[in-house]
């Protein structure tokens, strides 16, 4: 992309509506819009961010044996008269009338309509396991919308909902849910990490939230430190195998983690007291078993092995897909701009042009710019005429990975400049070794 021919309207002013540092940032770099309180257009660069992590959400979820469709926003409210939640769910719910006065509401979550996609269609425990899940917008009607995409009123978020014949089965699925988060999460740059959450209502101990540690988040949070030395890398795992997905379930979960709602003074106690730490996060995602809530009320049931009917096991699993963007610029960004990990990067490189309009320099750029396409690369050229000061200013805003700045001096000697955007170190190299540095 070329930068003159983009559409990435960045602001040379700090945006006074924005309290902390992600919001701030996404503004300044031109990535979303808001247009209501809590709702927000999503310009070019931040729609592009926002697809890569749908991406890497999809890629993982397929690792997992998950399967993607969609459901819509709109909800007819008698699928959540069934459950009791329409009146139960409050004002956080967006209540629509159509023009026959039909009761619709906006999605704020699925269980009901999943649920009844799965009475319509599976009638034999042959069917299961299943987990199906989609990425698609909901909207609550959050009393305090804030910190841009962090809490906002329309949000996209994946959900996915396993449906089991037993409770053990049920556990597998979510265990598997937790493998495949804490993958999708690292490869974002992420360390979210599983805490034990409140389980509302339905009590137990079979929910975690994933939160990533920032002074900014809306949690509060305790745990003992030696958990985040853990890291799931990128070691192999057979998502069929009930003892492997287990084991990685008990090393993420066994230490002191929790967040306010489910914290316990004497059980924090035991932690060793220099490994004791109190902070904020963010969460990012929550994993839930609720066995037959969903389905012994709504009549989702299989024809088990002995022939009896029996209502299915279910969990649901969430991760707040635009709450992300904020969460990522939340922990990489410096003070000149956001520091994207490459695995979210809206462009793999940017290209500084030092002296646009120089015939050789122009020329040198372009070459770089043709051959970093033809290398499977997403380059962004700066092809503006702006001063050098200018252009790096706008890169170090928008936080491409690498930058890679030609001017005349240093074509004299066949030398481009490659710059990390993380350490800021520059090398000098020809242009071709630029690009092969690049792989
Ligand atoms: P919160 O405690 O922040 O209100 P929640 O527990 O109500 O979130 P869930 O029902 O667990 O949210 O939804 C799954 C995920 O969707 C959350 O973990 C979060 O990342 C994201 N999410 C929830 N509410 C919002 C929102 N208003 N704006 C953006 N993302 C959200
Ligand atoms: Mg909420
Ligand atoms: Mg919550
Ligand atoms: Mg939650």
């Amino acid at each position: 992309m070329r930068l003159t021919r983009y559409f990435m309207p960045v602001l040379k002013e700090d945006p006074k509506e924005a309290q902390i540092v992600s919001h701030r940032l996404m503004l300044r770099a031109g990535m979303i819009k808001q247009q209501a309180a809590g709702i927000y257009s999503w310009l070019p660069m931040g729609f592009k961010v926002l697809g890569n992590i749908q991406r890497i959400v999809h890629e993982e979820q397929a690792r997992a044996g998950h399967i993607a469709m969609l459901m819509p926003t709109l909800q007819p409210a008698d699928l959540w008269r069934e459950s009791g939640r329409y009146d139960d769910y409050g004002e956080e719910m967006l209540r629509i009338n159509d023009r026959h006065k039909r009761d619709l509401l906006y999605g704020p979550t699925n269980e009901e309509m999943i649920t009844d996609i799965f009475r319509s269609h599976v009638n034999s425990y042959k069917d299961l396991p299943l987990t199906l899940y989609h990425i698609q917008w909901k909207f609550r009607d959050e009393i305090r919308p804030r910190f841009g995409v962090m809490r906002g009123r329309e949000f996209l978020m994946k959900d996915g909902y396993n449906f089991d014949l037993t409770k053990e089965d049920a556990l597998h699925a979510y265990n598997r849910h937790l493998v495949s988060y804490l993958r999708t999460y690292e490869r974002m740059g992420l360390q979210a990490i599983p805490m034990r959450a409140d389980g509302g209502p339905i009590g137990g101990d079979y929910t975690h939230e994933f939160l990533v540690l920032a002074e900014t988040g809306e949690s509060e949070v305790f745990y003992d430190s030696e958990i985040t030395d853990l890291k799931f890398g990128t070691r192999a795992i057979d998502y069929d195998s009930v003892e492997e997905c287990q084991a990685v379930l008990e090393e993420f979960t066994s230490r002191y983690a929790r967040t306010d709602e489910t914290h316990d003074e004497a059980l924090f106690a035991q932690v060793p007291e220099e490994r004791r730490r109190s902070a904020r996060g963010i969460e990012v995602g929550q994993i839930f078993y609720f066995g037959t809530k969903y389905s012994e009320p709504m009549g989702a049931t299989v024809v088990g092995p002995d022939g009896a009917r029996v209502p299915v096991h279910m969990g649901s699993h969430g991760i707040g897909v635009s709450r992300l963007l904020g969460a990522i610029i939340e922990a990489s960004h410096d003070d000149k701009g956001i520091i994207w990990p490459e695995g979210v990067t809206p462009f793999h490189v940017g290209i500084v042009n030092l002296k646009q309009g120089d015939a050789s320099t122009d020329s040198a750029c372009e070459a770089l710019y043709a051959e970093l396409k033809t290398q499977g690369f997403d380059p962004l050229y700066d092809d503006r005429d702006e001063r050098a000061g200018a252009k790096f200013a706008t890169m170090d805003l928008i936080g491409l990975p690498w930058r890679i700045t030609v001017g005349p001096r240093g074509l004299a000697a066949n030398k481009v400049e490659l710059t990390s955007r993380r350490t800021g170190t520059s090398v000098e190299m020809s242009p071709q070794d630029a690009v092969a540095r690049l792989k």
